[in-house]
């Protein structure tokens, strides 16, 4: 394909894609606040309840709004911005910390071999928030998450597990393409744009590393993820 095709192609997919991802919740932000405005009566029992949704569908927004910054970015190949040596326990930990979730329904595991790797402390962030939030969002009845990475010759295998709905495997060879979505009832509840999983790889690529997938509908999905060790 041209790339000036190609471009245009992008920018249909993310016009679509973006007013679809924008209006969801939009809208639910609008309902939730207009209630509690019409209803005086509800605000001391609904108050919480209420605001804690509001404040989940604003996050949503602000991670639509980082993803499609960071997709200008892996087509500018401008994807890593600064270089320093990250130790892997610290960058998960705080991958975690940034995400909103219900740990009893969801307790995460973290073995790790303390290991350092050379690369972009966001955007590695960025790598590991957006498998584990997958792994939190495709597992909708709960379930146990468990992050395990291991050193060897020189690399770090890295393996993020849940026990969710799993993924097809006519599916699988796709989910690394930019905006694709499986298309079940569970994906379209969750909502997604669809980017996550090719930000993910390009971030995996651009530190000279390898990422796959493994999963069996209904039992889980394995994350794994090969990285250099910083030498
Ligand atoms: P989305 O914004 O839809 O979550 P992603 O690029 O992160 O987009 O993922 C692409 C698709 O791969 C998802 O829509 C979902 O169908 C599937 N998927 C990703 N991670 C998981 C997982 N841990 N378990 C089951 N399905 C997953």
């Amino acid at each position: 394909m041209r790339r000036i095709d190609e471009i245009e192609q992008l920018k249909n997919e993310l016009v679509s894609t973006v007013s679809h991802e924008l209006k969801t919740p939009l809208a639910t932000i609008k309902a939730y606040a207009a209630t509690l405005r019409q209803n005086p009566e509800l605000y001391a029992e609904k108050r919480d309840e209420y605001l804690k949704i509001v404040e989940e569908q604003a996050d949503r927004l602000s991670r639509l709004i980082e993803d499609l910054l960071l997709v200008t970015r892996v087509e500018a190949g401008q994807l890593l911005r600064r270089r320093a040596t990250v130790k892997l326990d610290t960058v998960l930990r705080e991958a975690i910390a940034e995400i909103h979730f219900d740990k009893d329904r969801h307790p995460i595991t973290c073995e790790t071999d303390s290991v350092s790797i050379s690369g972009d402390p966001d955007r590695l962030r960025d790598l590991f928030r957006n498998l584990i939030e997958n792994a939190i969002k495709y597992s909708p009845n709960g379930g146990a998450i468990a992050v395990r990475a291991q050193s060897d010759n020189g690399n770090t295998r890295i393996e993020i597990t849940d026990s969710g709905i799993g993924i097809a495997a006519e599916d699988l060879p796709y989910i690394f393409e930019r905006f694709f979505r499986v298309e079940s009832e569970t994906t379209s509840t969750v909502g997604g744009s669809g980017l996550g999983l090719y930000i993910v790889s390009a971030i995996v690529r651009a530190h000279g590393g390898t990422i796959e997938a493994r999963s069996e509908p209904e039992r889980g999905t394995t994350f794994l993820i090969v990285l250099p060790n910083k030498t």
